[in-house]
């Protein structure tokens, strides 16, 4: 079992983890041991999150465990082992003919920490990544293995586990048959357009993100329809917006062979969902993120409010995203209970101005109810994220139950969701 001194730093660079040991399993029994051996851990992701969340004085990487990539074809689903991430994933997805119902913008991120955060694609009808999960395999602080199933009690409350729950070891996801995505740009659409016809615009697509800087009119559409399932979007023109006769990135200005094929082309799901493809840096790879999820039925206020903010916003911007999330059952999920419309932000890699402009903005959608992205930066304490997520009493319950000793808490977890 391999143990470095230092963890390094976060995929962004603006965060270095202070964790003194980072160990690298290759048993389950390995992971056991570290666990119960260690007075405060955390397992780490693929380092993609914004803030300290998946920081501790001990880090577990999972990376070294066996793969184990398994299909069941007649309960529809896969199981690995959860140090995987999206694009490794894929590749055995594909060889077995299945897919997933949604991917985020990029496929290098790890399926565990993507689904302790909540991480999510587009999609009026599509629920996060995390609402894909049929079952857990869980090892607690006092090196028990839990195996729990959708539908058990808690399950609902296992699954965006923030990390503070215990070490998820395996996942398994429901699968589908695999299916083909076109995707499709267009390009200047208007604000009174996009207020106007926002529900249309949303749903014209299996998956639709819409790009801005918070100018005079809004840079992108992106839309990405499944080839056969629904009714396409086959004009060149939609609410005034025009296809766009290249392939674009969504910042503009940046070359977009980083960007999965667009132009219509149909092609295999994984690569069109995402936005980046793997093998390439994802995004602009040199900057910071925030996002805020809120009840669809504030869209157009919402969005009104931090366009008032454009001033403030611009000048540390790199490009803003608008998508949707379908409404969840799990409990800490920033789409918990309602159909969600989510505000993300690129920033430059200016961490203070962002932050100064962040307590701006949560001010601005507050009144909104919008809920903080928990693997990007924010500046909401735990006082202000409490009245936001009902079932929280249960999930710190259901922490106190696994997790005894405390051993997965963290300082993120007590500054911004336990408040002690
Ligand atoms: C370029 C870029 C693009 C992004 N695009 C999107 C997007 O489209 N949509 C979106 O919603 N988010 C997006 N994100 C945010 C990202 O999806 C989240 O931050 C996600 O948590 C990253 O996963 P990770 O594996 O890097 O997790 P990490 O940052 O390593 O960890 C996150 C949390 O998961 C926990 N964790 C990880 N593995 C395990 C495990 N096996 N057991 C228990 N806990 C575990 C950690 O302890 C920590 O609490 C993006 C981030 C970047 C850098």
């Amino acid at each position: 079992m391999i143990r470095d001194r230092s963890a390094g730093k976060n995929w962004a660079g603006n965060y270095t983890y202070r964790a003194r040991k980072l160990h690298r399993p290759s048993t389950i029994e390995q992971v056991q041991e570290i666990i119960v051996n260690a007075p405060r851990v955390r397992i780490l992701g693929s380092r993609h999150s914004f803030n300290d969340i998946a920081d501790s004085s001990e880090l577990v990487a999972l990376e070294d465990m066996p793969k184990d990539v398994s299909v069941d074809r007649a309960a529809n689903t896969v199981s690995f082992n959860a140090a995987l991430k999206y694009g490794e994933l894929v590749a055995a997805l594909n060889a077995e003919g299945v897919a997933l119902h949604n991917l985020a913008s990029l496929p290098h991120i790890s399926v565990a920490g993507a689904v302790a955060t909540a991480t999510h694609g587009s999609g009026v009808t599509n629920g996060n990544l995390a609402t894909a999960v049929a079952g857990l395999e869980l090892v607690t602080s006092c090196g028990e293995i839990i195996n729990v199933s959708r539908g058990e009690p808690d399950f609902d409350g296992l699954v965006v586990g923030l990390g503070a729950l215990g070490a998820i070891t395996r996942i398994t996801l429901d699968v589908e048959p695999a299916y083909e995505v076109r995707q499709r740009v267009f390009e200047g659409l208007s604000w009174e357009a996009l207020f106007e016809h926002f529900d249309e615009i949303m749903s014209c697509g299996y998956s639709v993100s819409v790009f801005t800087h918070w100018g005079e009119a809004i840079d992108q559409v992106w839309v990405k329809s499944r080839v056969g399932d629904e009714p396409e979007l086959v004009e060149d023109d939609l609410f005034g917006a025009v296809a766009a006769a290249v392939d674009r990135h969504p910042i503009l200005g940046l070359d977009a062979s980083n960007c999965t094929p667009q132009l219509g082309k149909p092609g295999p799901w994984a690569d069109r969902l995402p936005h980046f493809r793997m093998g390439f840096t994802p995004s602009s790879g040199d900057e910071l993120q925030s996002e805020y999820l809120f009840p669809r039925r504030y869209s157009v206020e919402a969005i009104e409010a931090v366009r008032a903010l454009a001033d403030e916003i611009r000048p540390i911007l790199q490009v803003s995203e608008i998508r949707t999330v379908a409404a969840d059952r799990l409990w800490m999920s920033m789409s918990y209970g309602e159909d969600t419309v989510a505000i993300h932000f690129t920033w430059k890699p200016e961490q203070e101005a962002v932050e100064d402009v962040l307590v701006q903005l949560e001010s601005s959608l507050a009144r909104f109810e919008a809920r903080p992205h928990w693997g990007k930066l924010f500046d909401a304490k735990a006082a202000a994220i409490a009245p936001l997520y009902e079932r929280l009493p249960d999930f710190v319950r259901l922490a106190e139950r696994l997790d005894p000793r405390g051993a997965f808490r963290n300082s993120w977890l007590k500054t911004r969701v336990l408040g002690e």
